[in-house]
């Protein structure tokens, strides 16, 4: 898409399209006429319609589907003159996609032009990943040891960080999970495997050092059995993790606790301080990318941006994950047909089929997922929302598959989806999980998310948001929609400022140290 005129008051993202959204801020008032950047004909609004909200450009007679992105988001209830204001009321929402008889891997595979040239400062880790910061991570097997871990983290950022100056955090991987759960049901793998791979992200240097209680139904044996994570401290023996456990009989009360816990992350911090950052290749990043507090813009500005980005970092080799279930849904089929073989597109159909099934035993379905924020910001439905989020993935084939929790393959590189659910914190700590080692946040009605374990670069849909939120917000996609950059200028900024961030550079949440609690997905039953 080249830049917008500035003449154009709306945006259609197909010619297809019967509908646009107004991107004049504070809106449109009723009489003023619009045309779109396509160059079909103009039109008079017959309402006010607020911004980010959809116009009719042709008269919709009842029945008849309202097109937005060139697919259906729903059925008009009721005529709808050109020039009226679309919104939520006038739709019926249409069935989700059956998941049977879907094209399976039929997309053309164009053939890529490799990126080559490009690279970040990164810490290089022993089990061949590359981190982007240099954090000891101190992992605990249960609640139960939280506030004890909590006052224990708080200790050694006061007393021992400062004489490690190239460590650049120390992070409780606090939950809820670990006791009280039935931990042999089938379902438990995924919290399990999560919290495991957590503490292997790249962002933690291999380090791993674990806290338990010791009556727990998560021992660290079970949490991180041996041959799971690379044992790079000597003196730790085979049987499991360097670990200690606050039941031990050398715990003499709590300053104990505090005093060994302090002790026990020297040899940690001591080895992390020793590292340096040096010269990778761009295609050693791990890039997770995903949205909320979504609005009509965020699939018009942001999520294009990051789709270009996303096209761009598959090409300089590096791994790209898109997630968030409830939002590709309705996009299923362009899903499955973008596969790269026909098992990539089975196991899209295995993971979304699991998470409908999910969904059913909670008696929800997806349209759950859109919240009164989506809608006042002009969303209309899950399926205007889903064809809006799924941009982020940009237009290359998805080459490989993660269920909730797994981590990647060192193999695994270039396009992923990583099935998870929409949740903002959930499909934050799944990616990290995956082992991202840097997130991609897009905003239109803006949250100041953020995550402790790995920078997170935000994006806001739209000027007002941008200005208004100066010190959160990272990068500007509303430009586009002022006309000021084009969806491949607005790209190429992100990826520069990917590696610009990798190598070090502090987002808006780092400069604050604003981050969001780890949450961690756990479909099985609590006892
Ligand atoms: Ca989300």
């Amino acid at each position: 898409m080249n830049k917008l005129d500035s003449e154009f008051a709306v945006i259609a993202m197909n010619e297809a399209d019967n509908v646009a959204i107004v991107v004049t801020a504070g809106g449109l008032g009723a009489g003023s006429v619009v045309r779109t950047q396509h160059g079909a004909q103009p039109v008079a609004l017959i309402n006010a319609i607020p911004q980010g909200h959809k116009v009719a450009l042709k008269d919709i007679p009842a029945g008849h589907p309202v097109i937005r992105y060139n697919v259906s988001i729903g059925i008009a209830k009721e005529y709808i003159a050109a020039g009226s204001w679309v919104h939520e009321r006038l739709l019926t929402m249409p069935n989700a996609r059956k998941l049977q008889n879907l094209p399976m891997a039929t997309a053309p595979q164009p053939a890529l032009e490799p990126l080559t040239g490009y690279t970040f400062e990164g810490f290089r880790n022993a089990d061949g990943s590359v981190g982007t910061r240099n954090i000891l991570a101190v992992t605990t097997t249960v609640q139960c040891v939280a506030g004890v871990v909590s006052l224990a983290v708080k200790k050694i950022k006061e007393e021992l960080l400062p004489l490690y100056p190239h460590v650049d955090d120390v992070v409780g991987i606090e939950h809820t999970y670990g006791c009280g759960v039935a931990i042999d049901a089938p379902d438990a793998v995924i919290p399990i495997r999560t919290l495991r791979n957590i503490s292997l992200n790249p962002n933690f240097g291999n380090e791993v050092f674990v806290i338990s209680l010791g009556c727990e139904k998560l021992p660290p044996q079970r949490l991180l059995p041996p041959g799971s994570f690379p044992l790079v401290d000597e003196r730790t023996n085979t049987e499991g993790p360097d670990h200690i456990c606050l039941q031990d009989d050398q715990h003499l009360g709590f300053m104990s606790m505090l005093q060994h816990i302090t002790e026990g992350a020297k040899p940690h911090l001591e080895r992390l301080n020793a590292r340096r950052r040096e010269t990778v290749p761009a295609s050693e990043l791990v890039v997770g990318v995903q949205c909320g507090g979504s609005d009509a813009f965020s699939g018009v500005t942001a999520n294009p941006i990051v789709g270009f980005a996303a096209d761009l970092l598959v090409r300089a080799g590096a791994t790209i994950m898109f997630s968030e279930n409830t939002e590709v849904r309705d996009a299923v089929e362009q899903l499955t047909s973008r596969a790269q073989t026909a098992e990539v597109a089975q196991s899209i159909v295995r993971e979304l089929d699991w998470y409908d099934r999910y969904l059913e035993r909670g008696q929800a379905d997806r349209s759950a997922n859109t919240t009164p924020g989506n809608k006042a910001g002009g969303l209309s439905n899950i399926v205007e929302k889903a064809m809006g989020s799924i941009v982020k993935s940009g237009t290359l084939p998805i080459q490989h598959v993660l269920s909730p929790g797994e981590k990647l393959k060192p193999s695994q590189k270039g396009l992923v989806f990583a099935a998870t659910p929409a949740s903002d914190f959930i499909c934050g700590t799944l990616q990290l999980a995956a082992g991202m080692n840097v997130h991609v946040f897009t905003t239109g009605r803006g949250t100041p998310y953020g995550l402790q374990a790995c920078p997170v670069v935000k994006v806001a849909t739209r000027t007002e948001l941008a200005k208004r939120w100066h010190d959160l917000m990272d990068l500007n996609a509303g430009r586009v929609a002022d006309g000021d950059i084009s969806i491949e200028e607005g790209g190429w900024e992100l990826f520069q400022r990917l590696l610009d961030v990798a190598s070090g550079r502090k987002t808006w949440a780092e400069h604050w140290k604003l981050h969001n609690a780890l949450v961690l997905f756990n479909p099985a039953p609590i006892t």
